[in-house]
C-alpha cells in the first residue's frame, strides 16, 4: 500500500509500505477515506517532536480519520465490510490502573495513532484498528464529518472538564479547530455568553459566524480590557486553546474568583508560568486536558442529531498525493485555513 511518510523536518514522501494485517480476532481492516490534518501532526512535521515524544524517521502521522470497512476478524460482531466508520485513534489496554480507573486516555500502554513510539498514523491507504475504536456512521453523516469527530470529542471533553457550563460566561483563547470545537460544544451544552480571541483575523471572523457573542484579535485590542468591560464580574471558565503564554496570562486576569482555567492548547515551549499572586487570591482551578476521555460516543450522538454543526471548519480539501501541500498550508496558517482534509475518495465529492 501507499503511505505518506515523514522523512525529515518539513519532508513528506509517498512511499510503498507493507499493508497492515489483522492480528487480533476483533481487528478490523479499514480503507481510509478522509484524514484531517491536526495541529499535533504539524508539530511533528515542523519540529520533529512534541515535548518528549520524538519522531524517528520514516514515520507515518495522522489520527483524525474515517474509513470504510474492508475486512473483519472472526470475533467482530457490530461491523461488516462496506460499513462506514469514524475512528477513535486511542487504543487502550483495558487492564492497567488507568484503564480500570476510568481513564483509558492516560492508559499506561496507550497506542495512539501517529504518535511516535506508539502506533503509526492513518495517512496510508489501509489501517487496522480494534472494533472498539470503530464507530459506525448513520447514513446522514458524511465521512468528512466523521473525520472531524476526534477534535470535536476533545472540545466536548474540555467542556466537561470545565464543569457546570449551563448559563456560564466563558472565553476561548485560540480559534483553531480545537478552540472552535470547544465553541460549538459549549454552545450545545448551554453556555450563556462566549468570548473568543485569535491572532488570525480570518479565524476571528469564523468564530463570530460560528456563534461567538464577541470575538477579537489580541494584537489589535486589549482582550482583558474589552471582555472585562462587558463582564464586570469576570468569567466562570476560560479555555486556553492556543498554547501561548500571553493567553495564559489573559486567562488568569479574565477569570472570576473560583473560576476554572482549562488548558487545552499544546505549548511549544517546555515551561509556562502564572502570576501566582493573582491565581492564588482568586483561588482558580487549573485543569489540564489530555485529548479526551470517553467523549467520542456523546460527541458523535450530537453530530448525528445535528446539534453540533462543524462543517464550517472544513476550509480545504486535498487528494492523498498532495498531503504535503495541506501540511504546508496548515503549518503556515495560510489562506484562512481552519481544517484541511485529505480526501482519498476525491476532493470534489462530499461523501
Ligand atoms: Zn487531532
Ligand atoms: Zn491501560
Amino acid at each position: 500500500m501507499k503511505a505518506m511518510m515523514l522523512t525529515g523536518l518539513r519532508s513528506l514522501e509517498l512511499r510503498e509500505a507493507p499493508p497492515p494485517e489483522l492480528a487480533a480476532p476483533t481487528d478490523i481492516l479499514l480503507k481510509l477515506a478522509v484524514v484531517g490534518v491536526c495541529g499535533s501532526d504539524i508539530h511533528y512535521y515542523t519540529t520533529g517532536k512534541i515535548g518528549s515524544q520524538v519522531v524517528s524517521y520514516p514515520f507515518v502521522v495522522g489520527h483524525e480519520c474515517a474509513g470504510i470497512v474492508e475486512r473483519v476478524g472472526p470475533a467482530v460482531r457490530r461491523l461488516k465490510p462496506g460499513d462506514r466508520v469514524a475512528v477513535e485513534p486511542a487504543i487502550s489496554c483495558g487492564q492497567c490502573d488507568q484503564c480500570r480507573g476510568g481513564r483509558p486516555h492516560t492508559c499506561r500502554a496507550l497506542k495512539f495513532l501517529g504518535c511516535p513510539g506508539q502506533a503509526p498514523g492513518c495517512l496510508a491507504e489501509y489501517l487496522v484498528m480494534p472494533e472498539q475504536c470503530c464507530y459506525p456512521l448513520l447514513p446522514a453523516l458524511t465521512l468528512e464529518q466523521a473525520a472531524l469527530l476526534e477534535p470535536l470529542a476533545i472540545g466536548f471533553y474540555s467542556v466537561r472538564r470545565g464543569g457546570s457550563i449551563k448559563g456560564a460566561r466563558i472565553a476561548i483563547l485560540g480559534a483553531g479547530p480545537i478552540g472552535l470545537s470547544v465553541l460549538v460544544c459549549a454552545r450545545a451544552r448551554g453556555a450563556q455568553t462566549i468570548y473568543v480571541s485569535d491572532r488570525i483575523e480570518a479565524r476571528v471572523a469564523v468564530a463570530r459566524n460560528a456563534g461567538a457573542d464577541w470575538a477579537g484579535n489580541p494584537d489589535q485590542v486589549d482582550i482583558v480590557k474589552e471582555i472585562s468591560a462587558r463582564e464586570p464580574l469576570l468569567l466562570d471558565q476560560v479555555f486556553e486553546c492556543c498554547g501561548q503564554q500571553a493567553a495564559l496570562d489573559q486567562a488568569i486576569d479574565l477569570l472570576k474568583p473560583g473560576g476554572k482555567l482549562v488548558m487545552v492548547g499544546i505549548p511549544e515551549v517546555e515551561r509556562v508560568s502564572f502570576i501566582i499572586d493573582r491565581a492564588r487570591r482568586k483561588e482558580l482551578d487549573v485543569l489540564n486536558v489530555r485529548r479526551q476521555c470517553e467523549c467520542t460516543a456523546p460527541a458523535l450522538a450530537l453530530l448525528e442529531r445535528g446539534v453540533l454543526k462543524a462543517d464550517f471548519m472544513i476550509t480545504h480539501r486535498f487528494p492523498f498525493d498532495r498531503t504535503k501541500e495541506a501540511f504546508d498550508l496548515v503549518a503556515d496558517y495560510r489562506d484562512g485555513v481552519v481544517k484541511a482534509l485529505i480526501n482519498f475518495l476525491g476532493t470534489t465529492r462530499n461523501h
